[in-house]
């Protein structure tokens, strides 16, 4: 049985006394449901402080969402993980699309951040996820290979399996547009696939896959429900509690 996840990426939102007062209602409002694992994702500067309030419960882990890909040295104002991972974090978003669009990052930096976040213990967040022109050509399939080929599989079984994938097709970001259960589910048995015909199928079976783009209270229980899907990676609807929660108890 994979864990059902669902993690939080705040992206650039939020003041220190917002989320503080997010997550209070966030571990509220989840009561007894220990069975999801809740991923708080905020800005960098948080992270000691949302640590700290979501210590006393395992179900909620704290993540980043980036890091340089040099170990430590003269880069004003980067972060590395050795940093991030020594104020608490358990998770690192590593290649959101959002990162490389606007920050140009390439395969092989996310090649180093991954290697660096195994090192420093932090549980990287792959994303990958087509753009809306490769979708329509028909060229979804062989982007996202491309994107976990690069990336991922200089790594040994042992390394891969403590990876989740997020598979954000890049035209669902932020766009109200989701990906349908079938477009999702279809992706998602892929990704397991490439992992198994690299790794074999006891691999493929264990790494966790989450989906992401505009997925939110109301589509959550369908996408949830499909084989192959784990869980999300949440953008905007993770800001507002209510639907965050709804999205938590929608497995
Ligand atoms: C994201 O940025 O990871 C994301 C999924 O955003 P949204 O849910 O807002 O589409």
């Amino acid at each position: 049985m994979r864990k059902k996840i669902v993690a939080a990426n705040w992206k650039m939102n939020k003041t220190l006394q917002e989320a503080q007062a997010l997550v209070k209602t966030i571990l509220s409002g989840s009561g007894s449901n220990n069975e999801v694992t809740k991923i708080i994702i905020p800005p960098a500067l948080f992270i000691t402080e949302l640590a700290r309030l979501t210590k006393e419960n395992p179900s909620f882990s704290i993540g980043a969402q980036n890091c340089y890909y040099a170990e430590s040295g003269a880069f004003t104002g980067e972060l590395s993980a050795s940093a991030i991972a020594s104020c608490g974090a358990k998770y690192l978003i590593i290649g959101h699309s959002e990162r490389r669009q606007y920050f140009n990052e390439t395969a092989d930096q996310l090649k180093l951040k991954i290697n660096l976040a195994l090192k420093h213990k932090l549980i990287p967040i792959y994303c990958v996820g087509e753009k809306l022109n490769e979708r329509q050509t028909n060229h979804y399939f062989t982007a996202v290979k491309n994107q976990i080929q690069e990336v991922l599989f200089h790594l040994p079984a042992t390394d891969i399996e403590k990876i989740i994938i997020a598979y954000e097709p890049i035209w669902a970001i932020g766009t109200s547009l989701t990906a349908t259960p079938e477009q999702a589910q279809e992706m998602h048995s892929f990704i397991r696939f490439a992992i198994m015909e690299n790794y074999g199928a006891d691999v493929s079976k264990k790494i966790n896959i989450l989906y992401g783009g505009s997925c939110n209270a109301k589509n959550a229980k369908e996408l949830f429900a499909c084989a192959d899907v784990d869980g999300g990676l949440i953008g905007g609807a993770s800001l507002v509690a209510d639907e965050f929660l709804q999205i938590i108890n929608s497995f």
